[in-house]
């Protein structure tokens, strides 16, 4: 098995353990056999190529060309934000192969190798100088009609279902776990010098500590749902919004608790024994980047509009 050094969270947000799914739903006998074992043992990484420049929300109206060449199509286009292209070894690729119907009737789904002749990967920088993103460019590459996954045009259903999973994903239990326990120890520190906390900070943690309860309760539920092969409809949006907005609140405290121990440690006259928790220095970073939450994966107005529609009927 390939063995990459990548700190594990900086996978969490890429689509190579999102299209697995995807090809188990929608791919051919070959494709599953070929592609499964592989992405199975992270043998194989995908990207994932949805956002254009000019079509994120609004992700049908998506500009990226494949038109048919005997047995290839060529692409020409370019991809946007896509998280983790430089490290992939392909992307799934949403690509417009019919201009003469309805938008969301003339796109189809594409597995592409990222080494095909023609593909060009840019790297795109966040705030704090990390290579958070990527664009990538497509100048005429072929890619063999037989790496389509679904039909011709119907690549619209490939992606709904593919966004319905990476939402379940992005429910973000975990991760809130992770915050709720910093958020706690950080309480415990500043106790421990006699800090004068915020009267209210404690009862803050236990108002964050039962929505997260609430959270996991109802991502069990309806991933057991989803498990014993019930129709899911717009609870990945559901949980996708409440998950990131508990993040979001949540490191919202931590950097008001955390105050001064966040400053990074001075060591320039000697040692001495470290009075910050090695986490701290990220509290602000955190905070930062997190904001991203709410917009990577359909951002919260486009959830609120899906539940509006599928759940209310407006
Ligand atoms: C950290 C991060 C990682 C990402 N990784 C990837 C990736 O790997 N692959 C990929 O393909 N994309 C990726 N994206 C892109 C992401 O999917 C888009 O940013 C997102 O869909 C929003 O599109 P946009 O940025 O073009 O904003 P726009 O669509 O221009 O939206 C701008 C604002 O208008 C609001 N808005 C737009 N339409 C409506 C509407 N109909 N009703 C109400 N409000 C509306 C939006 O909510 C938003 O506030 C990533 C983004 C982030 C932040």
């Amino acid at each position: 098995m390939a063995c990459r050094e990548v700190h594990a969270p900086a996978l969490s947000g890429f689509g190579f353990n999102m299209v697995g799914p995807a090809i188990i739903k929608f791919g051919t006998a070959r494709q599953q056999a070929d592609l499964l074992p592989k992405i199975r043992n992270a043998d194989l990484w995908f990207c994932q190529g949805y956002s254009e420049p000019e079509a994120g929300s609004d992700l049908a109206s998506l500009r990226t060309r494949a038109d048919r060449d005997g047995d290839d199509y060529i692409i020409n286009g370019s991809k946007i934000w896509t998280s983790g292209a430089e490290l992939a070894d392909w992307i799934f690729c949403l690509v417009r192969t019919n201009d003469q119907v309805q938008q969301q009737r003339g796109i189809s789904f594409l597995l592409m190798d990222l080494a095909s002749p023609g593909v060009t990967v840019e790297p795109l920088y966040a705030f704090n100088g990390k290579r958070l993103w990527n664009q990538v460019f497509f100048e005429n590459v072929r890619v063999p009609v037989q790496q389509r996954l679904g039909e011709e045009d119907q690549g619209w259903t490939v992606a709904k279902s593919l966004l319905g999973d990476e939402r379940l994903m992005v429910s973000r239990v975990a991760e809130n776990k992770r915050i709720l326990s910093l958020l706690k120890e950080a309480l415990a520190l500043q106790q421990a010098q006699d800090i004068q906390l915020p009267p209210e900070a404690e009862a803050e943690i236990a108002a964050l500590e039962i929505r997260l309860m609430a959270l996991e309760t109802t991502s069990l539920r309806i991933l057991s749902q989803a498990d014993a092969g019930a129709q899911i409809g717009a609870e990945p949006s559901m949980l996708k919004l409440k998950g990131s907005e508990l993040v979001q609140d949540q490191d919202e405290l931590l950097f008001r608790l955390i105050d001064y121990l966040a400053l990074p440690q001075d060591t320039s006259r000697g040692d001495h024994p470290a009075v910050t928790p090695p986490w701290a220095e990220y509290v602000a970073s955190g905070r930062y980047h997190h904001r991203s939450y709410t917009i990577a994966g359909g951002s919260s107005e486009i959830q609120h509009n899906i539940i509006a529609k599928q759940v209310l009927g407006l």
